[in-house]
């Protein structure tokens, strides 16, 4: 590619968000650069399932097929038909029948798929530069982005999909606020004494949420909140005192712990930024909004982002507007922005809730879950939204 030329978009970062706005945009006709400086790969076919794997709902699973990176191998992508979730001794249990899908969700391995992702964008995409934006000039015409390896790029929009710390988002001033949890997620996949035959399972505790991800051979992935102050004791404990703490947590829910591979722990905030854009730029995924795991949208969120703004610049295409001016990109703004500050200020209530911060407060949020298992309707809503069918759905992610 001739660097000199004008570029239609920059995406700069290739986790599954910025991989996935490059992929599209590039299939749907626009000339698209992504920056990354260490591009995912794929683990060895017979390598054991990574620690990190993330629930990916319908929504998000259509949006990623229809760029060619779904489904993933039978070894790293696990459905879930039912969702269970407790607190104190009121339960919500809703299945796939109430949404008519072949699963609520997917619990995926996130190496498997940033790296699907990003082959999807390498074979779309004008190029890819293995290397880290250094400098951003944004002009009234277009953009001017200089890369680490003296490489210089010109585009009319530049995409921030930095993850939560974005020196893009940083250089144009906006301010990204929101509270840190004082907790970190520990993450580990258990072999139980009964199988989980394929059940996302989440219990409400003080201190924050345990939930058990179905996933190969029967096995749960584990992510437990714990308060900071808690986490380095049990990660000190041996395999088998681990177990036994964490199926005590689990309320015995498939029984005894019998194994856990190696634990990792997550640190755990709410950052949201106040604008999701400005002139030439715009923000996707963990640059945008940063959430509690808890209900297992932050990707998905990610992913719609970059969904959404593939509908807002083919419409600005269509009308001939300039793509990256502020009157397209206030249109993803405003769409993207009040969903997932929605969503993000839900998930805090929720958290706060459950977690124990507002005492009587989470003893009605305990009876509003047996409250919301006896209606169909409110189940119906939750399974939903579970599935990412609320809201505005970008067409890319729609049925
Ligand atoms: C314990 C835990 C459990 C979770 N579970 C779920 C779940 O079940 N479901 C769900 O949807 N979400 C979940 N999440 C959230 C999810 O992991 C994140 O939202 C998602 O991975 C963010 O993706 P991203 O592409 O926005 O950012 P990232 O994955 O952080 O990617 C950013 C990329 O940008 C690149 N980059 C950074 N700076 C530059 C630069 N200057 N120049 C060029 N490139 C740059 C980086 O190298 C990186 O590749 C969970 C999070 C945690 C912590």
């Amino acid at each position: 590619m001739n660097t000199r030329n004008l570029l239609d978009v920059i995406v700069v970062g290739g986790g599954a968000v910025g991989a996935s706005a490059a992929a599209a945009l590039a299939q749907s006709g626009f000339d698209v650069a992504l920056v990354e400086p260490n591009p995912p790969t794929a683990s060895a076919e017979d390598a054991p399932l990574d620690a990190r794997v993330i629930a990916l709902s319908p929504a998000s699973v259509r949006f990623v097929e229809r760029l060619g990176a779904w489904p993933l191998s039978a070894a790293r992508a696990f459905a879930y038909r039912e969702m269970e979730v407790r607190s104190g001794d009121e339960v919500l249990r809703f299945g796939r029948e109430l949404v008519a899908e072949p699963a609520l969700g997917w619990i995926v391995e996130l190496r498997a798929l940033q790296a699907r992702v990003f082959d999807a964008a390498r074979s779309r995409v004008a190029a890819v530069h293995a290397a880290r934006v250094v400098d951003c000039e944004r002009g009234e015409r277009e953009a001017r982005l200089e890369l680490d390896d003296g490489t210089r790029l010109r585009a009319r929009l530049v995409v921030s999909a930095e993850g939560g710390r974005s020196s893009l988002r940083e250089a144009a001033g906006i301010t990204a606020d929101g509270r840190d949890y004082l907790s970190r997620g520990i993450v580990a996949h258990l072999t139980t004494e009964q199988p989980n035959p394929g059940i996302a399972f989440q219990r409400f505790l003080k201190g924050g949420p345990l939930a058990f991800l179905p996933i190969d051979g029967g096995r749960s992935s584990l992510v437990w909140t714990r308060p900071e102050a808690e986490v380095e004791p049990l990660l000190a404990l041996d395999d088998a005192a681990f177990c036994d703490a964490v199926a005590e947590a689990s309320g015995l829910r498939f029984g005894r712990v019998v194994a856990a591979t190696s634990r990792v722990a997550f640190p755990l905030r709410l950052q949201l930024a106040e604008r999701f854009h400005a002139e030439r730029l715009v923000l996707l995924g963990d640059t945008a909004h940063v959430v509690h795991p808890l209900a297992g949208l932050g990707l998905n969120l990610g992913l719609i982002d970059a969904a959404a703004l593939v509908d807002v610049l083919v419409d600005a295409r269509t009308r001939e507007r300039d793509l990256g001016s502020l009157a397209t990109l206030s249109r993803f703004d405003s769409w993207r922005r009040s969903d997932t500050h929605a969503a993000a200020r839900a998930i805090d209530a929720i958290e706060r809730g459950f977690g124990g911060d507002l005492g009587r407060v989470g003893q009605w949020l305990s009876r509003g879950l047996g409250l919301v298992d006896a209606l169909t309707p409110a189940k119906r809503f939750f399974a939903a939204a579970a599935c990412g069918d609320i809201g505005r759905v970008p067409r890319m992610a729609q049925r």
